[in-house]
């Protein structure tokens, strides 16, 4: 029982997918010439709303969304691809990547009619930039104990609270946020809704961003007083925002990202020893090549559910838990066999800088999207020994 639930398809890409690998790495290639090495370590987080228009109009965008709201109906190994190339290749995904990893889904799956053809065309075309709402200062982990509130009134819903480690939300278009709506529900996770939020129309919304250990300020907190939402903000039916924002969450955590964060460093860490390889620095990368290998077959799988509208849950939490160990390891071998030191200062080479980004970044790879001890969580619910 618990190997049948265990169980990861191993799926092949379609050899027809061969072409468009190939046209989504030449385009990089020009795209990205100017790009440093450091710049692409920061990947899916790096924010460029000109690379992400780009990618819009070669139809790489929404690829897996409906025709009839602007989508292009492709399938998830489509999509899978160019996520794979675009993380590998370092590109800056990080204007478009909420919007197209979860928000369109989400949208077409709940959002009204009018939602749908109003948001989906501009998350196509890389028009649209994406936040996620969801965690507070009291609740991450434990996010159904949020204490945001909408509170429904006449002409639309009051909203007042605080959100934080909201990325991009400072220069995002769009929050999709999860507000209780409903304190006297009997739990926790009943009485809580979701709501799309144009941010250049909402008042009483102010994002404060926070900087991190790189010194860039890239989440925020994010301030509701008094704000109020227009009646149709409201995604989906309200009350149900807990079973949504699960499904949603499935999404943000089924990607290749998961595990590709440090790619770049690994391909450098490759260059710079490969001159001089003891057996037992090919035996280390070996492993590192064998784990990733065997993440990515793992990442296809998930592919695999999602093209047969699947739940990804548990296969995903796996991958990220897994994904996580091994992206956060890479700092750290990567600086004991190329016996360099990291470096923050612009006279270091690429490898160093490259290095010194990774390592203030990588403890943040096991919080974003969730925790491991909320990965464990899942898995073990989804094996039934919870
Ligand atoms: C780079 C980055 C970007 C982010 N972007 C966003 C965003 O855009 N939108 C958003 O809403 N959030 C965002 N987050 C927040 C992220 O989702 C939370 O940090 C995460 O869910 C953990 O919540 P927390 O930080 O409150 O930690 P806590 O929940 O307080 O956890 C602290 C520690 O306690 C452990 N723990 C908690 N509960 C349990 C339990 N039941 N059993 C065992 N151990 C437990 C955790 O595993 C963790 O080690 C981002 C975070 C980071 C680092």
């Amino acid at each position: 029982m618990l190997a049948e639930k265990l169980h990861f398809e191993p799926y092949e890409l379609p050899a027809s997918l061969t072409s468009l690998r190939e046209e989504v790495r030449n385009f990089l290639q020009e795209a990205l010439q100017s790009h440093s090495p450091v710049h692409r370590s920061n990947s899916w987080d790096a924010y460029d709303p000109e690379f992400s228009a780009r990618l819009g109009a070669k139809g790489w965008l929404g690829m897996t969304l409906p025709e009839q709201y602007g989508g292009h109906g492709r399938s998830a190994f489509e999509r899978y691809v160019v996520v794979e190339e675009c993380l590998a290749a370092g590109a800056p995904t990080g204007f478009h990547w909420v919007a197209d990893r979860q928000s369109g889904p989400l949208i077409v799956r709940y959002g009204s009619e009018t939602q749908k053809l109003e948001i989906i065309p501009k998350i196509t075309t890389g028009k649209a930039c994406f936040c996620i709402g969801m965690s507070e200062p009291n609740s991450g982990s434990d996010l159904a104990s949020l204490q945001t509130r909408a509170e429904r009134v006449t002409d639309g819903w009051v909203v007042n609270g605080t959100k934080v480690w909201t990325t991009h939300a400072h220069r995002a278009h769009y929050m999709i946020a999860l507000f209780r709506t409903d304190s006297q529900s009997d739990s926790k996770h009943s009485g809580l809704s979701q709501f799309l939020i144009d941010m250049s129309k909402a008042e009483g919304i102010t994002p404060r961003p926070i900087k991190d250990l790189t010194g860039r300020r890239h989440f925020n907190e994010v301030s509701f007083e008094n704000a109020l939402l227009p009646v149709d903000a409201l995604v989906g039916e309200e009350g149900q925002g807990w079973k949504q924002v699960t499904e949603e969450l499935a999404f943000e955590r089924s990607g290749p990202e998961r595990y590709l964060s440090c790619f770049v460093l690994l391909t450098k860490l490759i260059d710079v020893i490969k001159e001089d390889l003891s057996p037992a620095t090919m035996a280390r990368i070996g492993s590192q090549i064998a784990w990733v290998t065997t993440l990515r077959n793992m990442s296809i799988s998930i592919a695999g559910l999602l093209h047969e509208g699947q739940d990804p849950a548990l296969a995903a939490s796996i991958v990220k838990d897994l994904g996580c160990q091994f992206e956060q390891g890479l700092p750290s071998l990567a600086q004991e066999l190329a016996h360099l030191e990291p470096t923050l200062e612009g006279h270091g080479i690429d490898y160093q800088q490259v290095l010194g980004n990774l390592v203030q970044l990588a403890p943040s790879f096991s919080l974003r999207g969730g925790t491991p001890e909320i990965m464990r969580g899942i898995i073990a619910r989804g094996l039934g020994v919870r």
